[in-house]
């Protein structure tokens, strides 16, 4: 028997065989280990004593996320999330009862695994992942995000990307930390594995993340086949129109009169086109813009992204290369490719784009393209530039006082603004926590 030692939290919370389930993976060899891997006790030490994970979202997949590796053996977790706990989270985020409604799902995570899983230490944050700053991100060995947000999902890649060390132009290997992205909508999910710098980023695949997706309104008005289709007409036609609740109220999806009326006309306008399938619920969803979360997705997107933390912490097994599709519409479908470097990718290629402009085109379109270009998708870009050795901000939306100063420079051209060709616009948006750089290039 074991003498148990008072403070020794590692030796104390283990019994015989606790980790029997993992020792089988880093313990013995097998067909599928990495080619230069060497079985040993070490790689469970690391997991158990040393390695440390930063889990991002503590929702839908970050239960999940924490009581995988929690049971895994990794000890030394942190997690960030930003919101309180809600009535209807608790269907599929089992970390929290009633009786944590209103609190913050950080605390109340880091709480339930601590107390269930002996010897796990998980540290919470109930802060946005913008409040943390690189010493923090810096700190850890890998880092798994269960985000519903891609601007969220954008701004950590970016940050992962500026902790990168490059040394004559070489990647320092060691500042690399890999990012594990895990994503569920409804019955669709992926998993991916990210070396920043080394593999396609978040910014690299963008074109996969396609903007929102809106009903063509000739469907919307004029032949509905669906019964979204009627709810979005009573959503965008019918209540500017009528008005049902005086003049100037906006349609509130959290106003049950307001889903009520909305309900009812859209069940009028099925009938006439003998649609069937408005519900209450579906009404809500629609005009809420709800995407149902569905807690068997989250559990194997989460399995999946915990294993490849397991692997890669371990360094028993080669990672996913790199990106798992997966779907559970009608059936089980899954399909993993490897996503590719643009090479020209504004967040991690180190080489500033060019922005093709003829002088003569006005900032507004700039502006324009920086939001509506599918590979970029920025939400509210602010363009500065050097003149004469000085910072000239050209447009900046986020703060009132200089967005009224510096629209008029909107509808000038670049040539008027007295930008020149080959000029560097350092650009600031949501999305990355460093700036961009864009190289002008005229046209003629
Ligand atoms: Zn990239």
């Amino acid at each position: 028997m074991r003498m148990l030692v008072d403070g020794d939290a590692g030796s104390t919370s283990d019994w015989d065989d606790r980790w029997n389930h993992i020792k089988k993976f880093l313990e013995r060899s097998g067909p599928f280990m990495h080619p230069d891997f060497e079985p040993s006790t070490e790689s469970l030490q690391f997991m158990l004593e040393t390695c440390k994970i930063l889990v991002i979202g503590a929702g839908g997949l970050g239960c999940e996320l924490l009581k995988n590796l929690a049971l895994s053996g990794f000890r030394n977790i942190h997690v960030v999330d930003m919101d309180n706990i809600d009535v209807s989270n608790l269907n599929r985020q089992f970390l929290f009862r009633a009786k944590d409604v209103g609190r913050p799902k950080a605390d109340v995570a880091a709480d339930f695994i601590n107390s269930r899983v002996p010897g796990c230490c998980v540290i919470p944050y109930f802060k946005k992942i913008q409040d943390l700053d690189e010493t923090f991100y810096r700190q850890f060995h890998i880092i798994v995000c269960g985000l519903d947000s891609i601007v969220a999902r954008r701004w950590m890649n970016g940050m992962l990307l500026s902790l990168l060390v490059y040394e004559d132009g070489v990647l320092d290997p060691s500042s690399i930390i890999p990012l594990i992205d895990g994503g569920t909508e409804g019955f669709k999910g992926n998993a991916r594995v990210i070396l920043p710098g080394m593999t396609a980023c978040i910014d690299c695949t963008l074109e996969l993340y396609p903007p929102q997706i809106n009903f063509p309104m000739c469907t919307i008005a004029s032949m509905p086949r669906l019964p979204e289709h009627c709810i979005e007409y009573v959503r965008i036609l019918q209540w500017p129109k009528e008005m049902p609740f005086g003049d100037d109220m906006a349609l509130d999806g959290d106003d049950p009169e307001h889903i009520q009326w909305v309900y009812q006309k859209s069940l009028e306008r099925a009938a006439e086109f003998s649609i069937t399938g408005v519900t209450y619920r579906l009404t809500q969803g629609v005009v809420k813009r709800i995407i149902p979360a569905v807690a068997s997705t989250n559990a194997a997107i989460a399995a999946a992204c915990a294993t490849e933390v397991f692997k890669i912490a371990s360094s028993a097994y080669l990672p996913l290369n790199n990106y798992m599709v997966f779907n559970d519409v009608d059936g089980l479908y899954t399909y993993t490719f490897e996503a590719e470097r643009k090479e020209n990718c504004s967040a991690c290629s180190q080489v500033p784009s060019d922005l093709h402009f003829s002088p003569s085109s006005k900032l507004q379109e700039v502006l324009d393209y920086l939001t509506e270009s599918t590979s970029l998708q920025m939400k509210s870009p602010a363009i500065t530039t050097t003149m004469d050795g000085k910072n000239k901000t050209l447009y900046l939306q986020s703060v009132a006082s200089i967005e009224q100063r510096t629209r008029p420079n909107l509808t000038k051209t670049l040539k008027e603004l007295g930008l020149a060709d080959g000029q560097e616009l350092a650009v600031a948006d949501v999305t990355t926590p460093q700036t961009v750089l864009f190289k002008l290039c005229f046209t003629s």
